[in-house]
């Protein structure tokens, strides 16, 4: 399996304090990790460090098969680049469909140009089905958005990010506020959007990264306190010692 994203050495600061501090991580196409740590830790900044919201003071953070730096390039040709971000609220459209919101996303993919001469093909139809089935609102497609509980909602916005065909999801806290169902639906979910693409799930849920069943990065401090699996890290003394605050 190949290196999709190389992080190495990423310091940041802020006024002086080091909020990221010498940070290195690694993530390959088709994985699936879970990025855990206490307020403060450092999650949010290293995300917008990957996504281009937070130019780090030093370190590379290298992507792609060419292994291409993506501190030279701009938020929105991060994004093209298919790095695709969700974050804790849901920001679908309310007031439209859910297959109009996923018919939006389609488009978003192609650029402006296909929003001027926009007309809806089969191919199109179909793909929007497929991603309703996905997330599982193939029986809500002409309900409006605004009228989804809370979970739907951040399927739907899973959805729209999927329909973009990311190589890398980034995914903030995926399951605060959700009942256990939604929460099993939206394990499922991730799990089978982590079979074609690289997937980072930010949670503080231990329950739901057991779930995941995935490789756990904690971070601490701006840096990676430990790393593996659920069990390795939360048996590991400094990881009790600073995140479970024993
Ligand atoms: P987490 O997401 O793990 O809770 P953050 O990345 O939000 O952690 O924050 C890491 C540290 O950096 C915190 O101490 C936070 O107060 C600080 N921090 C984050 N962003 C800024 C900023 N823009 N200005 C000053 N300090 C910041």
């Amino acid at each position: 399996m190949s290196t999709l994203l190389e992080v190495s050495g990423v310091s940041v600061s802020f006024d002086g304090f080091k909020a990221i501090n010498n940070l290195t991580f690694q993530i390959n196409d088709a994985e699936m990790r879970a990025v855990i740590g206490p307020n403060g830790a450092g999650k949010t900044t290293f995300m917008d460090i990957i996504t281009g919201k937070t130019r780090p003071d030093s370190g590379s953070v290298l992507w792609g098969e060419k292994s291409v730096s993506l501190l030279s390039m701009s938020e929105s040709r991060i994004a093209q680049e298919g790095i695709g971000r969700k974050f804790q609220r849901p920001t679908v459209f309310e007031d439209q469909s859910v297959a109009d919101n996923l018919m939006l996303a389609l488009k978003k993919e192609r650029g402006p140009l296909s929003v001027l001469g926009f007309r809806p093909s089969t191919t199109d139809g179909e793909k929007v089905v497929d991603l309703a089935e996905q997330i599982g609102l193939a029986t809500a497609l002409h309900r409006k958005s605004g009228e989804l509980s809370h979970g739907q909602k951040q399927w739907l916005e899973i959805g729209m990010l999927l329909a973009q065909e990311p190589r890398l999801l980034l995914v903030d806290e995926p399951a605060a506020g959700m009942t256990p169902a939604e929460r099993e639906h939206t394990t499922e979910l991730l799990v089978e959007a982590a079979k074609t693409r690289a997937v980072v799930v930010v949670e503080h849920d231990m329950e739901f990264v057991r779930r995941l069943g995935c490789k756990v990065t904690v971070l601490h401090e701006g840096s990676v306190l430990a790393e593996g699996s659920l069990d390795h890290v939360t048996s590991d003394e400094k990881v009790i010692e600073v995140y479970l605050g024993r």
